[in-house]
């Protein structure tokens, strides 16, 4: 039978959160991947990039990115296995770069509206070089 109903909104333009897509022509971090931004990279690969923030919230803050655009976690799955594994060795790459590894350091991924969430492109940030506390 043909669906004459309503699509939840999410279904649409935007998510279960109510966040607009983004769509690559667009997302920042796409712009990033592709050249067209300037930013000090500190590590370059086919499938992840990193670079440092722009607003380091710490001695070390670097951003850890799949080239591929997905939004958050719940788009993770489109994501080849293993661009996944290669997301969390470049931020032990980049960690122990750094210098950091012996003191510890940060992999942090915020997820959505309650988790802070500026830019819809998931990326990792590997933050050390001070104590880190919890949120
Ligand atoms: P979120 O809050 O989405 O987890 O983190 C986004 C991060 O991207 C922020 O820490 C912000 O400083 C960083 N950022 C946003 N725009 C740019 C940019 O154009 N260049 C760089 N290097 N970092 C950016
Ligand atoms: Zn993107």
């Amino acid at each position: 039978m043909r669906w004459r109903g309503r699509w939840p909104r999410w279904r649409i333009g935007s998510n279960i959160r109510g966040e607009e897509a983004v769509s690559e022509a667009d997302c920042i971090f796409c712009k990033i991947a592709r050249g067209e931004i300037d930013v000090e990279v500190v590590h370059d690969e086919d499938d992840v990039l990193a670079f440092r923030d722009i607003n380091s919230k710490a001695p070390v803050h670097v951003l850890v990115i799949p080239r591929q655009h997905v939004a958050n976690l719940e788009e993770v799955g489109k994501l080849p296995d293993g661009v996944v594994k290669r997301l969390f060795e470049v931020s032990s790459a980049v960690a122990a770069e750094a210098g950091v590894t012996e003191g510890g350091y940060a992999v942090r991924v915020n997820n959505g509206r309650d988790a802070g969430q500026e830019v819809f492109h998931l990326h990792m940030h590997v933050m050390g070089g001070r104590k880190l506390g919890m949120p």
